[in-house]
C-alpha cells in the first residue's frame, strides 16, 4: 500500500493541476461538452476502455485488473453551478455566469488522479474498477439516473464517492452509517382567488390573504403532524401576487422546498400539505393547484461498506480524524447508486487554510483546499484495492 500512496503523492501536483484546469472551464449541468471529453481523453491514454454520452454526457471507463475479484466502481461528478464566480484565483473561470462552487472540479480530479494510480498498480490488482463520471448533479432530475438507466452499474459489486466539504477540516473524513442526505423535494401552490377593487374586498376572494394563511398554517405540518423523532424540513421560498397597489391579486403562488429523510415522512408531508392547502381555500371558497415534485431520494449509506472505508480511512496517514456525522438535509442523486448496489458515500473535509469562516457550497467566492484532493484520492484508492483484497 505504500507504493500505491507513493504512486499518489507523485501524482499531487498533475491531481491539483488537472482541478485548475476544470476549475476554470466549467460547464453547466446537461450541457458539459469540453469536460467529458477531457475526462475521456485521460483515460484513452492510460488505455482504459472508455464509453462516452453515457446516459446523456456522463462518461464511464473501465480498468481491468490482473487478478480475478470484485468490480469496484468509484464516481466523481463533473457539472458546475450558474453563478458568476468573484474569487481572486489565478485559474478563475472564464465561462461567463458559470462557476465550479461545489468542488466537482476537485472530485474529478481525485478520480483522475486515483485512476492513474491505479493503473500504474493494476498488475497487483485483485479485480476491476468502474469510474463513473456524472454530468449534471446539481440539476434534477440529475445525471445519476440516467447513467445507471445506461448501464454505469453493470458487473459493479460496489460503489464508493466522496464529497469536498468547505466547511469541514482538512483531514477529517466524515461518514453516516445509515442517511446522509435528504430528499430535496420542491411544490408550488397557485391560490385562485377572485381578484377586484382593493376598496371593496367584499366582493373578491383575497389570494393574498388566503396564501399568507397558508404560509402560517404549513408551520404546523412539521410541529404537530410529524414525528418529533423524525427529521422533516418545509420552507416557503418564493410568494408572488403581482399588480398594482390598488388591485387585489387575482392569484398568488408560493413556492418552496421539502426535505425528509425517510420514505415514510416524505408521504406525510405530501399528504398533509394537500389537506392543510384544501383546508384553507375551502375557509374563503378559492380554489387552488398543488404541485408536488419528488426530487433525488434519501441518500442511505450501507452499514457494512461504511464500516469498511472507515476502517481503511483510519489507516492513511494524511487522515486525522474520522467521525460520524448527522445527515445533512441538502440532497445528492448519489442516492441513486446506493439503491442499486451496495456502498457509501463519505465527506473529506476541504477547508481552506487561514480561515475558520469559509464561504459555504454554491457561494461566488467559494473555494477548497487543494490538500484535500490528495487525502480523498488516498482513501479511495486504498479502499478500492484493500475491497478487492478482502473480497477476491
Ligand atoms: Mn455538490
Amino acid at each position: 500500500m505504500e507504493t500505491l500512496f507513493a504512486s499518489l503523492d507523485e501524482l499531487n501536483e498533475e491531481i491539483i493541476s488537472i482541478r485548475r484546469h476544470l476549475h476554470q472551464h466549467p460547464e453547466l449541468s446537461f450541457e458539459e461538452v469540453e469536460t467529458p471529453k477531457y475526462i475521456a481523453e485521460f483515460h484513452e491514454v492510460l488505455g482504459h476502455e472508455v464509453r462516452t454520452g453515457v446516459g446523456g454526457n456522463g462518461v464511464v471507463a473501465y480498468l481491468k485488473g490482473e487478478h480475478d475479484g470484485p468490480t469496484v466502481a468509484l464516481r466523481a461528478d463533473f457539472d458546475a453551478l450558474p453563478i458568476e464566480e468573484e474569487t481572486e484565483l489565478d485559474f478563475k473561470s472564464v465561462n461567463e455566469g458559470v462557476m465550479h462552487a461545489c468542488g466537482h472540479d476537485g472530485h474529478t480530479a481525485t478520480l483522475l488522479g486515483v485512476a492513474k494510480a491505479l493503473n500504474k498498480h493494476k498488475n497487483e490488482l485483485h479485480g476491476n474498477v468502474v469510474f463513473i463520471h456524472q454530468h449534471a448533479e446539481e440539476l434534477p432530475p440529475g445525471g445519476a439516473k440516467p447513467m445507471i438507466e445506461d448501464g454505469a452499474l453493470e458487473g459493479v459489486d460496489v460503489i464508493f464517492g466522496t464529497h469536498l466539504q468547505a466547511q469541514l477540516p482538512l483531514n477529517e473524513i466524515a461518514y453516516r452509517t445509515d442517511a446522509l442526505q435528504a430528499s430535496p423535494d420542491s411544490f408550488e401552490v397557485k391560490i385562485l382567488g377572485k381578484g377586484g377593487h382593493g376598496a371593496m374586498p367584499q366582493d373578491t376572494k383575497d389570494s393574498i390573504l388566503i396564501a399568507s394563511q397558508l404560509v402560517n398554517n404549513f408551520q404546523q405540518i412539521v410541529s404537530r403532524r410529524v414525528n418529533p423523532l423524525q427529521s422533516a424540513v418545509l420552507s416557503v421560498c418564493s410568494f408572488e401576487a403581482i399588480g398594482p397597489y390598488n388591485i387585489i391579486a387575482n392569484t398568488a403562488k408560493i413556492k418552496g422546498t421539502v426535505r425528509t429523510l425517510n420514505e415514510e415522512s416524505r408521504e406525510l408531508m405530501e399528504q398533509e400539505m394537500e389537506r392543510v392547502i384544501k383546508g384553507t381555500c375551502e375557509l374563503s371558497g378559492a380554489d387552488y393547484e398543488f404541485n408536488y415534485e419528488r426530487g433525488y431520494p434519501v441518500l442511505i449509506n450501507h452499514k457494512e461498506e461504511t464500516e469498511f472505508v472507515v476502517k481503511v480511512a483510519e489507516t492513511v496517514p494524511d487522515v486525522a480524524t474520522v467521525k460520524e456525522i448527522e445527515p445533512i438535509m441538502g440532497g445528492e442523486d448519489y442516492s441513486y447508486y446506493l439503491q442499486e448496489v451496495k456502498g457509501t458515500y463519505i465527506f473529506t473535509g476541504a477547508q481552506p487554510d487561514n480561515t475558520d469562516d469559509p464561504y459555504p457550497h454554491h457561494h461566488p467566492k467559494f473555494d477548497i483546499n487543494e490538500k484535500a484532493l490528495l487525502t480523498a484520492a488516498k482513501v479511495l484508492a486504498k479502499s478500492t484495492v484493500e475491497y478487492m483484497n478482502q473480497n477476491k
